[in-house]
């Protein structure tokens, strides 16, 4: 779909005639059936590779969602993590990209969706590793405001002790996750806080919650952090967040909104032992 959509835009730029997208539209196709075809074989291949023992270390340093995951579970949340490595372009901006760091990175991505082993991320953007926090101009000035940001369809932005100290136990926040479900809410092309993939009665169920819970936690009357306040986008980040960091918090304090996290993401965190 991706590639029909960048191959009309390529042909309404060059001022190619009308019947030029239907007349190329068996080649499209079978463009993207080539390339759909082709990525299914790379991850295949890859998922069949040994996981690295220094990647298996990292996820048993820093990543206690895959800890208490059953052995079966962990040789999937591996290959994931590995399938994902090999599709992201992950780039250190004035610092290096270690494993430790490119492990957290799809850990972060993988954690999210690990419920629905079909999903995949269809159009991940670039991912930039900083030294530090920045400022919205992507400085890292002694005023930084951001530890990760998106922009959509150009690049997911993270902080790279940010992303470490995400996965600390006592740390209430993960950026990681933030903006994983920055990506998340966006690949159906609108940014509103209801993640893709929804039908319309279901995406007019979420809009209302969403709606709700912004209402509530601009009165002071939310469990979530108050950058939820923000707007529906970061509510629903927020929430994302904090369904896994702090999951029996956040079903006691928002029984609907942990529900329909629950179902949308088919993980139950606060059932967990
Ligand atoms: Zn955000």
């Amino acid at each position: 779909m991706a590639a029909a959509v960048v191959a009309f835009s390529l042909l309404w730029e060059i001022g190619a005639p009308p019947v030029a997208p239907v007349a190329l539209a068996p080649l499209v196709g079978a463009g993207v059936g080539w390339v759909l075809l082709r990525r299914s074989l790379r991850r295949r291949r890859v998922a069949a590779r040994e996981f690295p023992e220094p990647w298996r270390r990292a996820l048993e340093r820093y990543v206690r969602y895959y800890m208490v995951l059953s052995p079966e579970d962990r040789a999937r949340f591996e290959r994931d993590v590995a399938v994902f490595i090999d599709d992201a372009e992950i780039t250190g901006v004035n610092t290096t990209v270690t494993d430790d760091v490119r492990v957290l990175v799809a850990s972060s991505a993988v954690m999210l969706v690990f419920g629905r082993p079909s999903w995949e991320y269809s159009d991940l953007p670039e991912i930039l590793i900083y030294p530090k926090p920045f400022d919205e101009d992507f400085r890292c000035t002694s005023h930084p405001e951001f530890a990760g940001m998106v922009v959509p369809r150009n690049a997911l932005v993270l902080s790279r002790p940010a992303l470490v100290s995400s996965f600390r136990r006592e740390e209430p926040f993960h950026v990681g996750l933030h903006e994983f479900a920055h990506v998340v809410d966006f690949e159906d092309g609108q940014f509103d806080g209801v993640p893709r993939g929804l039908g319309l009665p279901a995406r007019r169920r979420w809009q209302r919650l969403i709606e709700r819970e912004l209402v509530r936690a601009r009165r002071g009357e939310s469990a979530l952090d108050e950058y939820a306040r923000t707007n529906e986008v970061e509510l629903f980040a927020v929430a994302v967040e904090s369904f896994f960091k702090d999951p029996r918090r956040l079903r006691a304090r928002h029984g609907e909104l942990y529900d329909a996290l629950r179902e949308y993401l088919n993980q139950d965190p606060a059932g967990r032992p």
